[in-house]
């Protein structure tokens, strides 16, 4: 924890919250000291609390610890948080300018689906944007209008993100939108996608329009490994493609906010997707499965790339062997989940 701190460690900001934040945290920690030996820094955490009755206690100056700490740290990792008179997500959405949010979206084993083939998809999305910003207004009785903005920076960043990510994976970029009918603002964001793929020849590119590419995924999921869409397209994908592996629970997502000169990262948070699950929190029954994928994409993030793939493996050979928790039919606690993942591992 952070008043040991050693140089020889990389810290990672944890921002805690409700529920069963206390329980993931953990678990997490317990899985990071598995993966110590094999890292070329072992994490050290260094804990902000996030949860309602410290918001309630000290006000804005969480929020202003919280956004120093995760700039100079770069990587954190955030757990659940209860949203009540505000939405800590937005605000830290707001106050670091997440300009992309990263969606990886697998195949589970042991999860039953309705969907019989597997998918590995990156869903890369801009996080700003599209029709999210404006509410829209009434133009009279009948008719209502609404503004949709698509802007250069943010499309190049994730842009960018999705040619880097698919240049690790040794996989393709898609870039999905309604490009033929938006010409204007569709056709701003495949510009960008265009542009930045001058500089990753090696990397397959392929525009397709965003509502046949939903059939291809569903028809052809192999030909689909790294998305990059406009946030509200985006957003439609994450679900669905969550639907076609059983779950939108048992994910993680990823937000990363830039340099707007240089084009570096400079602050990324990763976070499992589901709730606070204030009904089993403290009863050792909270299912750890997501936050070991926010950690393990936190990994490949900062470089750790032999910790990541470990991480990984451990995690999904524990569900294809039946080694889970209660909400996915197992009869695994918490913490002997995560000693399962730890034994894996080691
Ligand atoms: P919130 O308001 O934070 O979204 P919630 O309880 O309304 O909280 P979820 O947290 O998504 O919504 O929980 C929905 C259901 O799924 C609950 O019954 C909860 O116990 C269960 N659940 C959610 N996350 C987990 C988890 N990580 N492990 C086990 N069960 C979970």
């Amino acid at each position: 924890m952070a008043p040991h701190s050693h140089p020889s460690r990389r810290t990672i900001v944890e921002l805690l919250g409700d529920g069963i934040s206390a329980e993931l945290s953990t678990s997490v920690h317990a899985v990071a000291e598995a993966l110590a030996p094999r890292l070329e820094r072992p994490l050290e955490f260094l804990p902000v609390d996030l949860s309602q009755p410290s918001r309630e206690r000290h006000g804005e100056k969480l929020y202003d610890q919280a956004e120093g700490l995760m700039r100079e740290h770069r990587a954190s990792l955030k757990y659940p948080t209860a949203t009540t008179a505000e939405s800590p997500n937005k605000i830290l959405r707001d106050r670091l300018d997440f300009a992309v949010i990263h969606r990886p979206v697998v195949t589970i084993p042991s999860i039953a689906t309705n969907f019989t083939q597997s998918i590995d998809i990156d869903i890369v999305r801009i996080g700003t944007g599209g029709t999210y910003e404006d509410s829209g207004r009434r133009l009279g009785h009948d008719v209502a209008v609404s503004l949709r903005v698509i802007e250069r920076v943010p499309s190049t960043h994730a842009a960018r993100f999705a040619f880097e990510l698919a240049r690790q994976r040794r996989a393709s970029v898609v870039s999905a939108s309604k490009y033929t009918i938006q010409r204007e603002t569709d056709g701003l964001f495949e510009e960008c996608c265009e542009r930045v793929k001058i500089d990753f020849p090696d990397v397959p590119h392929r525009r397709e329009l965003f509502d046949s590419m939903l059939a291809g995924i569903i028809m052809n999921p192999e030909r689909y490994q790294v998305i990059v869409t406009p946030n509200e397209y985006g957003d439609f994908l994450s679900d669905m493609c969550c639907g076609l592996v059983g779950s939108i629970a048992l994910g993680d997502s990823a937000s990363y906010a830039f340099d707007p000169h240089s084009g570096a990262v400079v602050a990324a948070m990763f976070d499992p997707a589901g709730g606070t699950a204030p009904d089993i929190a403290g009863r050792d029954k909270a299912n750890p499965f997501a936050a070991f994928l926010a950690l393990s994409n936190l990994l490949r993030f900062v470089g750790e790339s032999e910790g990541q793939g470990l991480l990984r493996r451990a995690v999904f050979q524990c569900l294809a062997a039946g080694e889970k928790t209660d909400d996915i039919g197992g009869g695994l606690s918490t913490r002997d989940f995560t000693a399962a993942v730890c034994r894996r591992i080691a």
